[in-house]
């Protein structure tokens, strides 16, 4: 008989804000994390960790960072306990032998990891760490980077990725923040691009999209999208795929949110 595996996420985090409400996108954030086994340890990908180079936090006690602007006091006053797991991290290291990668011990735990964290395991009590985005390469890179970590599936360790993507916070609508499901015309196009392509397992038109004006505005730099390129290098053949939080805020935005397995 086949391993069992962990199933893998794509968070869509949305505004830092999502940390201390209490919306449809939190209750299925909490929803999310009761349907899955708990799992042993969490790899987070998150936007919030683009660097020069790849890096894994291996701290015994990652800090929460409070990577935002002109937010409530409540936000900055919000600490994320959750401890690391170094052996996880060499462990990440080596399975990522081959290229170079840092055991990182100054970062911590960014509010792409802990916003939604907190919500999925409030009691933080499940080992957290980090791996960095390198930005010096392309889309290709990170999917074939993602496929070395499936061992870890194996090993009950939950892999997620979080960002937005349709993420144009330029032209975010904020009249029509408030406004259910309200989406510009092109991120309608994109989101329903992109979730097709992802439901089609066409995971190559995502990896080497060009020349697309639609996803050209929903993504207009690559961080945010990402984590989910990470996700969908990791589902194995015969994998459910299901959408969750699939809807559009503030015209630019989508918190689409994806599970495989
Ligand atoms: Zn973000």
């Amino acid at each position: 008989m086949k391993q069992k595996l962990m199933p893998v996420l794509f968070i869509g985090h949305g505004s830092p804000m999502n940390a201390i409400e209490n919306n449809e996108f939190t209750q299925n954030f909490i929803k999310i994390a009761k349907e899955i086994d708990r799992p042993k340890a969490i790899v987070c990908i998150s936007a919030h960790w683009f660097t020069n180079g790849t890096k894994i936090t291996s701290m015994d006690k990652p800090k929460t960072i409070h990577d935002f602007y002109g937010f409530p006091e409540e936000l900055y006053n919000i600490d994320y306990p959750a401890i690391g797991d170094a052996k996880l991290a060499k462990e990440v290291k080596e399975l990522l032998g081959g290229i170079k990668v840092e055991l990182d011990t100054e970062w911590g735990l960014d509010h792409g990891a802990w916003s939604v964290l907190i919500h999925m395991y409030p009691n933080a009590d499940i080992p957290v760490i980090q791996l960095s985005i390198n930005y010096n390469e392309p889309a290709s890179y990170h999917y074939a980077l993602a496929k070395k970590l499936l061992s870890l599936r194996e090993k009950g360790v939950l892999i997620l990725g979080s960002g937005n993507i349709v993420h144009n916070l330029n032209i975010i609508d904020f009249r029509h923040i408030d406004t259910r499901d309200y989406g510009y015309e092109w991120a309608r196009k994109a989101k329903d691009i992109i979730n097709k392509s992802i439901i089609n397992g066409d995971f190559d038109s995502l990896v080497n999209y060009k020349d697309n004006r639609d996803l050209d505005l929903a993504i207009p730099t690559p961080e945010h999208f990402l984590p989910l390129i990470y996700i969908l290098g990791l589902k194995q053949e015969d994998e459910k795929i299901e959408f969750f939080n699939d809807i559009l805020v503030g015209g630019s935005l989508s918190m689409t949110s994806v599970r495989i397995g």
